[in-house]
């Protein structure tokens, strides 16, 4: 009997460590973008150096496609921990104003971590599409974007302010962003549409792969837009960035934003906030759409939900609120 008790609180106790074992080791996963896109680099980023410390933190991050909308519905389903969304969609999941995209209401416990790169809204065309002014685009053949991902629901805003319908395109395909540029260089499409940071995978792909350019999109009604909230802003894409393209662009844009919930742990949210800013030279470099990110503007940009209180507690031993 002696013995039957013995083993038996072995067994409870080796059980016990073991659970402690594994519930010391957390995995995070932070949704991201096509892997030709920016958000995906921005997770890798901060995967490989939240991942550098932990032997420290215990905390093992892994990153995962999407795009903004299904990035933050997934955040809300708990099936993700944190994610790269657009300023425009955290603005309008948190205050409730995009029940198209967030049926479930406002997102009250969304919570802000930090700013990234600014994402303009991007215009890609073949050179022999006919189009030269982003006007053209109605009646040809678009990459309109994959539903869930940030850019088609911006995309989908911009049509609206411009009296546009799918219908109105000869061709409204939902490709993914990794699948854009080849439909374009194989003639699937005659344009792509894309909000992303600078500069970016597949608009290179788009730009060296066939002969195309990038298009303006600054017209009255564009211009409307972007004074209309502060989460969107009048943006330059730099002449010569990409092969076909030498002078400035002009179109508007949001900024790329790292977005959690109530329900991610302060403690997790603390260490990958500590991993990027205390290790901020390595970050910047990273990724050239990283190159001129400044601490104090990613701590108040393009922020519309409340910082979540992990990012807060680093900010505020930083002496930076
Ligand atoms: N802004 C895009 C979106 O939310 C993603 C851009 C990227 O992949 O870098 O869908």
């Amino acid at each position: 009997m002696r013995k039957m008790i013995t083993g038996a609180l072995l067994a409870l106790s080796m059980g016990g460590v073991s659970t402690i074992a594994s519930a010391a080791e957390q995995f995070v996963t932070i949704g991201t973008g096509g892997q030709t896109g920016v958000y995906y680099q921005v997770g890798g980023a901060i995967c490989r150096l939240v991942n550098r410390g932990t032997k420290d933190h215990n905390i093992k991050c892994t990153h995962t496609t999407g795009g903004s909308v299904a990035n933050i519905n997934g955040i809300r389903a708990g099936d993700l921990d944190l994610g790269v969304a657009q300023s425009d969609w955290q603005f309008h999941a948190y205050n409730g104003t995009a029940p198209d995209k967030f049926p479930d209401g406002k997102f009250e416990e969304l919570r802000a971590v930090f700013s990234v790169h600014p994402e303009p809204f991007t215009v890609v065309a073949r050179a022999d599409s006919g189009i030269t002014s982003f006007e053209d685009l109605k009646g040809k053949r678009v990459n309109v974007g994959n539903p869930g991902s940030g850019a088609r629901a911006t995309f989908e805003v911009v049509m609206e302010k411009m009296g546009w319908k799918m219908g109105d395109f000869a061709l409204a395909a939902e490709l993914k962003s990794s699948e854009q540029a080849a439909a374009l260089c194989d003639n699937k499409v005659d344009a792509i549409v894309f909000t992303v940071g600078h500069p970016a995978g597949t608009i290179k792909e788009a730009t060296t792969s066939c002969e195309s350019k990038l298009i303006d999109v600054n017209n009255d009604t564009i211009k409307e837009l972007a004074g209309s909230a502060d989460y969107y802003a009048m943006a330059t894409i730099p002449g010569g960035m990409y092969t076909g393209t030498d002078a400035d662009i002009e179109t508007f844009g949001v900024g790329a934003t790292f977005v959690a919930s109530t329900k991610t742990s302060p403690e997790v949210v603390y260490e990958m906030t500590k991993a990027v800013f205390a290790n901020f030279k390595r970050f910047k470099k990273m990724h050239p759409a990283f190159g001129n990110l400044k601490e104090a503007d990613m701590i108040k940009n393009n922020l519309s939900a409340p910082l979540h209180d992990g990012a807060v507690k680093y900010y505020k031993e930083q002496g930076w609120m």
